[in-house]
């Protein structure tokens, strides 16, 4: 029999109402879960959980968090069949993007999964989120960490949270779901990353300084002057379209050529989910390309911001973090 290992940080999954409005509760989720048949039932995976200790609200998650996850994975990995995430929606697309990076040579399902709805409330997602998930876990026909949400499993550093309160809450929108949760889990195989043959490591992650800026008409670029000095390490700059800012491209040169001076890493990403950056498509995006700005192509910003802390944490000198970002590492985006 098929074993997995749950690991549980928080998210509305397992919250319960409190004075100040939702809140996870130590304790409260594993009771909830003794009280669903199916996930005793005789066919049903054998499967072991891990409460995180505090449970988070997953906009509190940190690259502590994120380390903290990839450790247990990495000390269960030899004992487990697969593994199942028990996350807060608002930043599991951060969380799965950074674990896809951290898990290097993963050849196991890993499985982030949550809710809208608390599991213990009435018309709650969690149920099938839930069971869904642990049964994509112990099937082992995906390698990689991927996010299952809605009936939908979406391989991880491809999404991005879209509704706030949807059940299907998550896109995929640069790359087709790798399976669907209907009657059967229906694969679309072609699209699932190849099992790696080196062996299993875990990268832990360092707090590396980095930034996001998202443009918009009549940005002062000047305000952000500030925050590019030599410390700031990358920057992911969401721009229009396939990559253009305003001013005619020009507005952020200053404070673009200080960043490059400094030897920050500028990365371009687009505000539209689906498409991708072509650095030079139009006047209003060459300045960046010749001020030496990386394009992002179509990854998201989440796994931008999750690529660049790896790339660093992995010691990588800034041209190298550069090539890197404009190559797909682990199906991350579509190489030009
Ligand atoms: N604020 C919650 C969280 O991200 C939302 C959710 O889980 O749906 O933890």
């Amino acid at each position: 029999m098929k074993k997995i290992c749950i690991l549980y940080t928080g998210g509305t999954i397992g919250m319960t109402k409190t004075e100040k409005g939702y809140a996870p509760k130590p304790g409260y989720l594993r009771q909830k879960m003794e009280t669903i048949d199916d996930l005793y039932h005789d066919s049903f995976p054998a499967w072991d959980m891990i409460e995180l200790s505090p449970l988070l609200d997953s906009s509190n998650m940190t690259i502590r968090e994120w380390n903290r996850v990839a450790d247990l994975i990495g000390e269960n990995y030899d004992a487990y069949d697969g593994f199942v995430v028990l996350h807060g929606t608002d930043t599991m697309a951060y969380t799965a993007s950074a674990l896809s990076f951290m898990l290097e040579n993963l050849a196991k399902p890993v499985i982030l999964t949550g809710s809208q709805i608390p599991l213990s409330e009435i018309r709650s997602d969690a149920r099938d989120n839930l069971i869904a998930s642990i049964l994509f876990a112990a099937e082992g026909r995906v390698n990689e960490v991927c996010l299952y949400f809605g009936g939908r499993l979406m391989r991880g550093n491809r999404t991005t949270k879209y509704s706030a309160d949807g059940f299907g809450a998550f896109r995929s929108p640069n790359y087709p779901y790798l399976a669907d949760a209907g009657i059967d889990l229906r694969y679309s195989d072609m699209l699932l990353n190849a099992p790696s043959k080196g062996a299993f490591a875990v990268r832990r992650l360092e707090s590396v300084p980095i930034g996001v800026i998202k443009v918009f008409p009549g940005i002062q670029f000047e305000l952000f002057a500030s925050i590019m000095t030599e410390k700031l390490k990358g920057i992911v700059i969401e721009t229009f379209g396939a990559g253009n800012i305003p001013g005619h491209g020009d507005a952020l040169l200053p404070i673009i050529k200080k960043a490059a001076a400094n030897g920050t890493v500028i990365v371009v990403c687009s505000q539209c989910p689906q498409g991708r950056v072509v650095l030079g498509a139009y006047e209003t995006s060459s300045a960046l390309k010749a001020a030496g700005a990386v394009s992002g192509g179509d990854m998201t910003t989440e796994a931008a911001v999750a690529k660049l802390y790896y790339l660093f944490s992995c010691g990588c000198d800034a041209e190298t973090v550069k090539a890197k970002m404009e190559a797909d590492l682990r199906g991350e985006l579509t190489e030009a």
